[in-house]
C-alpha cells in the first residue's frame, strides 16, 4: 500500500518573549512525533486541547514549519521542498475545518466556492469547472441545483459536506479533518462520518483525523494516536489502543467516556489540570497526573518504544498490558502492578 504522508520525529518550538530584558522561553507544542499514514487510511489524533494536535496538523498541511524532524508528502520532502514544488505539494493536502459556516465565504455562491481552488491552480476552462463542481456536489449527496444558493442557506450538516466537496477538488491524496463533526448534532454527525467513508473508500484517501471524541475516533480510526503536552503517549492500531490499552493516560481518556472501551476498563481519576507547556513536568510528561507515577517518573523520560505492536511512553507499559490498571488509581501512593 502506497504511504502517503510519512513524519519521522517530528517537533515545534514557539519562541514566547517574556518582557524587554529576559530571554524569550521555549514552548514545545510538538515534541517528536512520528508516524506513517497509508492511502484509504485513517490515523486518528487525540488529546485534551492544548496537547499540540492541532499543531501537528498545521505543520502536516504546510501551514507551519517544523523546527525538527522530517516531513515526506506523496513521497517529496514537505519541509525543504523548493517554492516552485510547494504549490503542487498543497494541493495533495487539504483541510476540512470544525466550523463549517465560518470557513465558508458567506458573499460567494456554493458554485463560485467550489470553482475556486480549480481556477487558480488548474488551467480548466470555465465549462469543466462547473462541470466538476456539479459533479462534486453529487458526491458528497447534495443536488446540482444547491450550487446556486449561499451558504447561510444551508444546515450544518449541509454545510459540512460543501467544505468537504470544495476540499476534494483538487483530487488531493490526504485530508486533515480537524474536529470536522464536534459542531454538528449527533444524528448529522453519524451522516458525515459515513460520507467520509465512504469518500476515502473510493478516492483511497488518507485521513489524519483530529478529534477529542473518542467515540467519533472508535468508528472512523484505522490507527490512533493518543498526544499529552505535545508528546506521544501511545500510538497503534484502533483495536489495541481501545481494548488493551499500556499507557494510563490512554486508559484515563477511555474511562472518561462511555461506551467506548473495551470489558474491563479500569476507571482512572486524573488529578489536577493540564500543566503549563511552559514548564512541564520534569520525567515523563504526564507525572503530575499519573495515579501510578512513582519516585523514576519524575526522574526519567520514559521515550516512546515499542510494546506489544504499539509504540508506548511509559516505564511500566508491559506491567499495566499484564496485569491491567491497579484499582486504587484515585489516590496519590497507587501501586504498580506487579
Ligand atoms: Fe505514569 Fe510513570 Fe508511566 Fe508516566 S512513566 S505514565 S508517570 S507510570
Amino acid at each position: 500500500m502506497t504511504v502517503v504522508v510519512e513524519a519521522k520525529d517530528l517537533r515545534q518550538v514557539y519562541k514566547i518573549r517574556r518582557g524587554l530584558f529576559k530571554e524569550p522561553a521555549q514552548l514545545q507544542a510538538v515534541g517528536g512525533v512520528s508516524f506513517a499514514i497509508e492511502a484509504g487510511k485513517t490515523l486518528a489524533v487525540v488529546g485534551e486541547s492544548g496537547c499540540g494536535k492541532s499543531t501537528l496538523a498545521r505543520m502536516v498541511c504546510m501551514i507551519e514549519k517544523p523546527t525538527g524532524g522530517t516531513l515526506m508528502l506523496d513521497g517529496a520532502d514537505a519541509v525543504n521542498t523548493p517554492a516552485a514544488d510547494r504549490g503542487r505539494l498543497r494541493q495533495a493536502v487539504q483541510l476540512v475545518f470544525q466550523n463549517p459556516y465560518g470557513s465558508l465565504n458567506p458573499r460567494k455562491k456554493i458554485s463560485a466556492v467550489l470553482e475556486d481552488p480549480l481556477t487558480i491552480n488548474t488551467t480548466m476552462n470555465r465549462a469543466e469547472r462547473t462541470e466538476r463542481a456539479l459533479a462534486m456536489l453529487k458526491q458528497v449527496g447534495l443536488r446540482p441545483e444547491y450550487a446556486s444558493r449561499y451558504p447561510h442557506m444551508f444546515s450544518g450538516g449541509q454545510r459540512q459536506r460543501i467544505a468537504i466537496a470544495r476540499a476534494l477538488m483538487l483530487n488531493p491524496k490526504l485530508l486533515i479533518a480537524d474536529e470536522p463533526v464536534s459542531a454538528l448534532d449527533v444524528s448529522i454527525q453519524a451522516q458525515v462520518l459515513n460520507l467520509l467513508s465512504d469518500l476515502q473508500q473510493e478516492f483511497q484517501l488518507a485521513y489524519l483525523f483530529i478529534s477529542h471524541d473518542l467515540a467519533v475516533v472508535k468508528y472512523i480510526a484505522h490507527e490512533v494516536l493518543v498526544m499529552y503536552l505535545g508528546h506521544v503517549m501511545e500510538q497503534g492500531p484502533k483495536a489495541d489502543i481501545f481494548e488493551r490499552p499500556s499507557h494510563p493516560y490512554t486508559q484515563a481518556l477511555l474511562a472518561s467516556t462511555p461506551g467506548v472501551a473495551g470489558r474491563n476498563v479500569q476507571r482512572i481519576v486524573l488529578r489536577g489540570e493540564l500543566p503549563s507547556p511552559l514548564n512541564p513536568p520534569s520525567g515523563c510528561v504526564f507525572s503530575s497526573r499519573c495515579p501510578y507515577a512513582v519516585e523514576r517518573c519524575r526522574a526519567e523520560r520514559p521515550l516512546p518504544r515499542p510494546v506489544d505492536g504499539r509504540i508506548a511512553a511509559c516505564h511500566f507499559a508491559e506491567q499495566f498490558l499484564e496485569s491491567g490498571f491497579p484499582s486504587s488509581a484515585t489516590a496519590d501512593n497507587a501501586s504498580l502492578p506487579g
